[in-house]
């Protein structure tokens, strides 16, 4: 693995949230960063907000298009001539009763959720390969590790890109790729903030050891860790960051 003081980062989905503060933490500890979001007026303005400003490239595409994650890959290769770690963080919900989630919507949650980590991680493999190797991080969670109601589309892509991971770490090992998954709790982003009702609040706080949900800061610290050489020997893991959700085994409705 590279301990190059050039080291590049790629993080998806990187215009706010858990993305922002991987990229954040990521130049805090003097990484190069290119962040990747669908929403191209908000990584240019998110990137250019940044310290270090000169050691960030803002792309814009969509992780479920081959061709645009092509592009936006070979892009980071032309600006930093390498890359060192992968963060397929970009994600959707869709949190609706199975018996109401049309196809359509699956499909899409599918898409960006489970093809779009295929997709990056095809794509940047070659060009971490080239540089010696490198680090991914799929960002899954704790609806991929437990079933419960409203999550028929949301988990099952969770829980699919948790078994992509280990499929990716066996295959990649021998290029010098380490391939991992953070399973965060609840955070309260954007995301969560679209889909968590007030009961879907409560029941995360009853089901939780430590009683509230974690912090953006909280994810990106797992993350950049893994993707650090202090991680050398850890691939093909899904790490709970969840504040003991998973441990305590307290179902969801
Ligand atoms: P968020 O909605 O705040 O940010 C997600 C970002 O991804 C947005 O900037 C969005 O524009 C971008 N994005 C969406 N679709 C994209 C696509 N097709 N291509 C490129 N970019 C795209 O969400 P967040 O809460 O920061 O979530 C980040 C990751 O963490 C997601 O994978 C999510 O499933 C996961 N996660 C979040 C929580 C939570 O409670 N917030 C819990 C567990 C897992």
């Amino acid at each position: 693995m590279s301990t190059t003081p050039d080291r590049t980062a790629l993080v998806t989905g990187a215009a706010r949230g858990i993305g922002l503060a991987a990229a954040r933490r990521f130049l805090a500890d003097g990484w190069r960063v290119a962040l990747l979001d669908i929403d191209g007026p908000a990584v240019e303005a998110a990137a250019a907000a940044l310290d270090r400003p000169e050691a960030t490239l803002a792309l814009t595409a969509d992780v479920s298009d081959p061709e645009a994650v092509a592009a936006a890959i070979g892009r980071v290769a032309e600006r930093f001539g390498r890359l060192d770690a992968l963060v397929n963080n970009a994600g959707i919900a869709v949190f609706k009763p199975l018996l109401e989630t049309r196809f359509a919507e699956w499909s899409r949650v599918l898409a960006v959720n489970l093809s779009g980590p295929f997709l990056c991680t095809q794509a940047a493999a070659p060009v971490m390969a080239a540089g010696g190797g490198g680090a991914v991080v799929n960002i899954t969670s704790i609806s991929g590790l437990r079933a419960s109601t409203l999550r028929v589309a949301y988990g099952t892509s969770k829980a699919g890109l948790a078994h992509l991971t280990k499929q990716q770490a066996v295959e990649l090992g021998e290029l010098g790729i380490r391939v991992n998954a953070v399973a965060p709790g609840p955070v309260d982003t954007a995301m969560a903030k679209a889909v968590h009702s007030p009961e879907i609040r409560k029941d995360y706080r009853d089901a939780i050891p430590l009683g509230r949900y974690g912090l953006e800061e909280e994810l990106a610290e797992t993350i950049v860790f893994l993707c650090s050489e202090r991680a050398s020997y850890v691939t093909g893991q899904v790490l709970a960051v969840d504040g003991g959700f998973d441990a305590a085994g307290i179902g969801l409705p």
